[in-house]
């Protein structure tokens, strides 16, 4: 079923990094939920495997004492989303790791794999970006650590060394002290489907006043981006319901080039779906702009304005499930994103 020619298994980080240099045919494999399914499609082109099931000391969520937090590249998202530390300091990531698949995913699928395997729909990565978290990567040749925009290289496309392995995932205090935030996943589905528009928004507010916003998109480009005029203008500005919608604006207002759409629609059938969703997207493109900042509004001050139900106080366990109550307003204003980031989407498809 799987043509895996080579499985090694080191118990150790060290063991692991020395395999890897040896071998440099060797694949990781960590929870492999994606690298099971590339090998049971014959489309990997590659058999032999590094497994890192065994070395458990890259599954360590820690607080460090000078406050950063360091998640071990094999945590796996059900740990994340389960970790008291994480769910009182970094609530954000919790909310991020529990929109992802359903309780038997998150329970093997790993940090490590979801930023490794490049893919800009990763719950995990417009989070991160949105915290500016850093990446702790190691081979023979000695540790690095990087910010993780300078990871993503394209559609699946990471700047990984060869021999190279992620070890872990550093945010530091400076980066979530003080700070309010949400994730917000927009699907076709409300369980168990990848993200069409994945948005994080991280802010610090004084004397009623921007002092630090940080917005991190997923699926909105070929790589996970950050709005950098959004969060330039928004310092020293109040937090009113008119700097959001400017803000918003400035966030989500330049269209990124879509490359080859019609021969992503050609390939595959979901992708002819998403054809519709375009076009009538484009007839509705003057309202939706509307709901855009009305959007991006309701995730700065994480309410939603129409039924005023602060979100914060909505039942994390409740996401869990797939039974995410929401109102009728907030459904409508989701379908008609979703429809509009559909057209961006299209550049990233497969991934
Ligand atoms: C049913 C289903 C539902 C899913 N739903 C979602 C979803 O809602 N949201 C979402 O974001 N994803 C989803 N996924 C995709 C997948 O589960 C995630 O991307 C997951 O986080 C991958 O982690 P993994 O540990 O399984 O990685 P693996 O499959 O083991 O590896 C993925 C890639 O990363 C590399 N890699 C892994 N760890 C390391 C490391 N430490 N250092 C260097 N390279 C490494 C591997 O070589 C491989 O290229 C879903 C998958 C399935 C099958």
């Amino acid at each position: 079923m799987f043509n895996i020619s080579v499985l090694q298994e080191p118990d150790r980080l060290e063991a692991a990094v020395a395999m890897l240099h040896e071998n440099p045919n060797l694949r990781i494999i960590a929870g492999g939920t994606d690298v099971l399914i590339r090998l049971q499609h014959g489309s990997a082109g590659w058999s032999e495997l590094l497994s890192l099931r065994n070395v458990h000391e890259l599954e360590e969520i820690r607080l460090r004492e000078d406050g950063t937090f360091e998640i071990g590249a094999m945590a796996p998202f059900a740990r994340i989303f389960e970790h008291p530390e994480l769910r009182r300091h970094l609530p954000i990531l919790t909310e991020a790791a529990v929109s992802m698949g359903g309780p038997q995913i998150r329970n093997v699928a790993t940090i490590g794999g979801n930023i490794c395997n490049g893919a800009v729909s990763g719950d995990s990565a417009s989070t991160l970006f949105a915290l500016d978290a850093l990446l702790k990567l190691a081979s023979a040749e000695g540790e690095r650590i990087i910010p993780i925009h300078e990871f993503y290289a394209g559609p699946g496309k990471v700047n990984l060394r060869a021999g190279e392995l992620l070890t872990a995932i550093l945010i530091p205090r400076s980066s979530y002290q003080g700070t309010g935030g949400h994730y917000i996943k927009f699907a076709m589905r409300k369980a168990m489907d990848i993200a069409t528009l994945g948005v994080a928004v991280v802010c610090r507010v004084g004397g009623g006043a921007f002092q630090d916003l940080r917005i991190g998109l997923g699926v909105a480009a070929p790589v996970p981006i950050r709005c950098a005029e959004a969060e330039a203008t928004a310092v020293g500005r109040p937090v009113t319901q008119d700097t959001c919608r400017e803000l918003g604006k400035l966030a989500v207002g330049r269209k990124p080039v879509v490359p080859n759409r019609k021969s992503h629609r050609a390939k595959c059938r979901q992708g002819r779906r998403f054809h519709d969703d375009v076009d009538d997207a484009e007839k509705h493109e003057a309202r939706t702009l509307d709901d855009r900042q009305n959007w991006l509004a309701v995730v700065a001050h994480g309410r939603d304005r129409k039924c005023g139900k602060n979100r914060d106080q909505q039942n994390l366990q409740d996401i869990a499930g797939g039974q995410r109550v929401k109102k009728r307003r907030r459904n409508d204003v989701e379908k008609k994103i979703q429809r509009l980031f559909q057209r961006w989407r299209d550049s990233c498809w497969p991934l």
